[in-house]
């Protein structure tokens, strides 16, 4: 690695760790000719396929996107952005190992989707109304039904009451 400074060809590495989540590993470097020091950054380079959209077009894997994606479904909702990064590794994951070299976006919609689901259920539909842009207000009426549904016992009860007790008091 050329030294950024005096461009001698031979530098030392004086410190290596592992950085992030362990995919990165930060090397701090020392020109053996001026001495002067300086970091790399060292990461596997990952083949992402590219993303087909729905047009025809295809476009690089973006991460930021996909980031930028959900944190707009889950904004101002209780999500812990632990769990976030934990869901965008697992996206990756899944496109890693899909080994082809094209995804549909909206195969990469579905996978955000499943994750976004467990996450949080109103950053669920938001980001399906968005993505899906549901064909027609059925599909989306079916959705919420679906999800109702879902819901554990306790919470659907709580609902009833609540819906109960209004209806007595009209
Ligand atoms: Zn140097």
């Amino acid at each position: 690695m050329r030294c950024p400074f005096c461009s001698n060809m031979d530098t030392r590495v004086i410190d290596s760790r592992l950085v992030g989540e362990g995919d990165q590993i930060r090397r701090r470097r020392e020109c053996t000719e001026c001495k002067e020091r300086f970091t790399t950054y060292e990461s596997a380079e990952l083949n992402f396929p590219r993303i087909l959209k729905s047009d025809g077009r295809r476009e690089p894997f973006s991460e930021d996107k996909l980031r930028g994606g959900i944190l707009r479904a889950i904004e101002k909702r209780p999500v812990a952005m632990e769990r976030v990064e934990v869901a965008i590794s697992q996206i990756k994951h899944k496109l890693r190992t899909e080994g082809e070299r094209e995804v549909k976006s909206r195969k990469l919609g579905d996978w955000v989707m499943e994750q976004l689901r467990s996450l949080d259920q109103v950053a669920y539909v938001r980001f399906a109304s968005v993505y899906r842009s549901f064909e027609d207000v059925r599909a989306f009426l079916d959705e919420i039904e679906r999800l109702e549904n879902d819901l554990p016992p306790e919470i659907k009860e709580s609902q009833l009451d609540l819906l109960k007790s209004d209806g007595e008091e009209s």
